[in-house]
């Protein structure tokens, strides 16, 4: 798989024109490193992610617009691998980081993850190097309306090495509500996974899906899975427009992304504290779920 990937981002950059210059906005994004309490968290200034981070998802918007996963509404120029009976792996032309990819579900179909465990700890052991994510429709898939993960080069990625060695399902003091479920029996942790969103789900109260974002990497036979549950979609600032972030997956994992200049420069660990907090899940409701997630295993 990962030999067709490198080949189709050779084939996809030289024949698709806004591919190749999201790989070239990539590559001139500033990063810097902020150290908050143990951990760091990359910022990174990434212009070309201005639409995704301000898009807006309220159902009324999303039924106007084309949806832009759908194959017939793909540009010409776009590509994509087959991945098993029912997802194509693309290019992503908006790249926060190397390898960026978007895998869409070949029907157009609300973003859910319920049974969808099993595909995306496949895809995570089809990407050696990689990590998958899944953005929740109301926390940070600018496509709610068009089931789809997205993957890429975890080579940068602080969370993996933040969490080197941990073996509880929560990450103490982080700065962010985390639930952390490693296994190598690929059934055990999809029933652990659907356990969490149930959990998560009967703690929020009747929603179709609790509030997530989910990271997985696949590293010597074990995976290893990040499920964030949200509080809410989008920090205070964001509202305000102090500041022009909106965490997702990718974020959360330790990459923030900052698509204006001005925030780049003055956005603070303290910041990007008060923002993890806010938008991850209260102390008290993600404790609850943690007691049972640790007591079933
Ligand atoms: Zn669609």
């Amino acid at each position: 798989m990962i030999r067709e990937i490198e080949e189709l981002f050779k084939r996809q950059a030289r024949a698709w024109p806004r591919l190749a210059k999201g790989v070239e906005g990539l590559a001139r994004a500033k990063t810097r490193r902020v150290r908050i309490d143990w951990f760091d968290v990359f910022i990174r200034h990434i212009p070309h992610r201005v639409g995704s981070t301000t898009a807006p998802v309220d159902p009324e918007s999303i039924a106007k617009r084309p949806c832009f996963l759908c194959s017939a509404n793909l540009p010409p120029e776009e590509e994509g691998a087959r991945f098993d009976q029912d997802f194509t792996i693309y290019c992503n032309p908006f790249p926060i980081v190397d390898r960026h990819l978007t895998i869409v579900h070949r029907e157009h179909g609300s973003q859910r993850i319920a049974n969808q465990f099993g595909n995306m700890l496949d895809l995570a052991a089809a990407l050696p190097g990689y990590f998958v994510i899944y953005n929740g429709p109301e926390c940070g898939a600018s496509a709610p309306d068009h089931m789809h993960f997205q993957a890429g080069s975890r080579e940068l990625l602080p969370i993996e090495k933040d969490t080197a060695g941990l073996s509880g399902v929560t990450v103490p003091n982080y700065g962010r509500n985390v639930f952390l479920l490693r296994g190598r029996d690929r059934a055990a942790l999809i029933d652990r996974m659907d356990r969490a969103i149930d959990l998560l789900a009967e703690t929020a109260g009747k929603r179709a899906e609790p509030l997530v974002n989910i990271a997985v990497f696949h590293e010597r036979g074990e995976w290893v899975a990040y499920l964030f549950p949200r509080g809410k979609h989008r920090p205070r600032v964001f509202h305000t427009g102090e500041l022009t972030v909106s965490p997702a997956a990718i974020d959360l994992c330790g990459i923030l992304v900052a698509p204006l200049a001005r925030d780049f420069e003055r956005i603070s660990g303290d910041d990007i504290a008060a923002i993890f907090r806010e938008v991850t899940l209260p102390d008290d409701q993600f404790q609850e779920v943690a007691a049972k997630l640790e007591s079933a295993r």
